[in-house]
């Protein structure tokens, strides 16, 4: 039997700069080794918006997305704009699945350092990067991992996702190879 290589889409929900698409798939291409493609955009659903908190519930995103069945690809980031939430989390920078098809990036809280200053663009696409590299390796079934500077170690704040680096740890990375053989 051969292996085929996985296929990943990474789909704009909205409006979403093509800039950021463009360094979120050479990441994945970069650094997982896999073939990406940037997909045509689609609207998150209207029933993903809480009124009341101006958020997005990525559970009901996520839903729409693998209801949509992209068949010619593996694994599936979207990427949007909107702040996200989960109904255990205020906010989240990025939401998926165990080893799931589709994943979510939001740039929303991406955009702004833990003092309100602005970081240059450079350090945005960074953190979208990690962020997608991250939700992706979920959607691969890593899980998180202890150490601080993994990829896989959980984010719940900007500083953290600054500390962790775009690479998996010595363990992280075997496991990664043992789900991609
Ligand atoms: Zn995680
Ligand atoms: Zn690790």
């Amino acid at each position: 039997m051969t292996s085929k290589k996985k296929s990943v889409g990474v789909v704009p929900l909205g409006d979403v700069p093509e800039i950021t698409l463009q360094v979120i798939a050479d990441h994945i291409t970069g650094c997982f080794k896999l073939t990406t493609q940037i997909l045509p955009p689609f609207e998150p659903p209207d029933d993903a918006l809480d009124e009341r908190q101006l958020q997005y519930n990525a559970g009901i995103i996520i839903e729409a997305m693998e209801a949509m069945h992209f068949a010619n690809h593996d694994k599936v980031i979207g990427v949007l704009n909107k702040d996200l939430f989960i109904p255990i989390f205020t906010h989240v920078f990025g939401e998926a699945r165990q080893g799931g098809q589709c994943g979510l990036v939001s740039l929303f809280r991406l955009e702004k350092n833990p003092d309100g200053s602005t970081p240059p663009k450079s350090i945005i696409h960074e953190r979208a990067a990690k962020v997608a590299l991250h939700e992706l390796g979920h959607l691969l079934d890593l899980l998180h991992c202890e150490h601080r500077k993994c990829l896989m170690h959980f984010s719940g704040g900007i500083d953290e996702v600054d500390e962790i680096s775009l690479d998996l740890c010595e363990y992280c990375s075997i496991y990664l190879q043992d789900k991609l053989r």
